[in-house]
């Protein structure tokens, strides 16, 4: 499995405190991440499985309030052999594991069986502007979105709010949420910020992408106005 960064984080990535592994390569290019050194798949180092089973579950006392380990990336569910094989040894292991995604794997259902926990990004609910701020068409991220709420299956929605990209017509993206069963459904707006802007070694091309207060409370009204549960207003 490679990795470009790893650490401990608390309720950031997933309930409690977690093991977080960042695992190299990302399908998507958006302009405003902030771990653009593991968008290429050979960034970072490579880990047999059993070292990171190993280091899980030596870390197991540290799993704190409802915490585990979270697999993020770059697009974790690119490593998708790799990752089979340790989430099934966790599981074994009886250790709560989270995944954070861009929703672009066809097969997330596959490894969903041994996930407890989906963190999932949405960024935009135009597939065009989907396409073309992040390179990757919008279809399977909504196919995934569609197929949990259909089941009834928990899982966390995260929507990063960039001006000039995607931080208007809140009710566009409600209406399109609240088209299905939510009720396992919870929703969180990532203000942009530019912690990573400094690591980018080709030019930064969001400009004056911050959200101001209003922008972030029409949001919350606009989704609480269509039962979209939040997890931070
Ligand atoms: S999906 Fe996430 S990791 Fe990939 S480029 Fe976008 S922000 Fe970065």
């Amino acid at each position: 499995m490679r990795i470009f960064s790893k650490g401990f984080n608390f309720s950031q990535d997933g309930p409690g405190n977690r093991l977080v592994y960042h695992l190299s390569g990302c399908n998507m290019r958006c302009p405003w991440c902030s771990n653009p050194e593991g968008m290429e798949k050979q960034a970072g180092k490579d880990y047999s499985v059993q070292q990171i089973v190993e280091e899980c579950v030596s870390a197991k006392p540290l799993f704190f309030s409802g915490g585990g380990v979270t697999f993020t990336g770059g697009e974790a569910t690119l490593q998708k052999t790799e990752l089979f094989e340790v989430l099934k040894e966790l599981k074994n292991n009886d250790i709560h594991v989270a995944i954070e995604t861009n929703g672009t794997a066809k097969y997330l259902s596959e490894l969903e069986e041994y996930i407890d926990y989906i963190i999932m990004d949405f960024k935009h609910y135009d597939d065009k502007e989907h396409l073309k701020w992040t390179g990757v068409p919008i279809d399977t991220v909504k196919e995934n979105y569609e197929r949990r709420c259909n089941l009834g299956r928990a899982q966390h929605i995260r929507i990063p709010l960039i001006n000039g990209v995607n931080a208007k017509n809140p009710e566009k993206f409600a209406e399109y949420f609240a088209k299905f069963d939510t009720k396992n459904t919870v929703f969180e707006f990532l203000p942009y910020h530019e912690y990573g802007k400094d690591k980018w070694k080709t030019p930064y091309q969001i400009k004056n992408g911050f959200v101001d207060k209003k922008t972030i409370d029409e949001f919350n009204k606009i989704f609480k106005e269509n039962n979209l549960v939040l997890v931070k207003t």
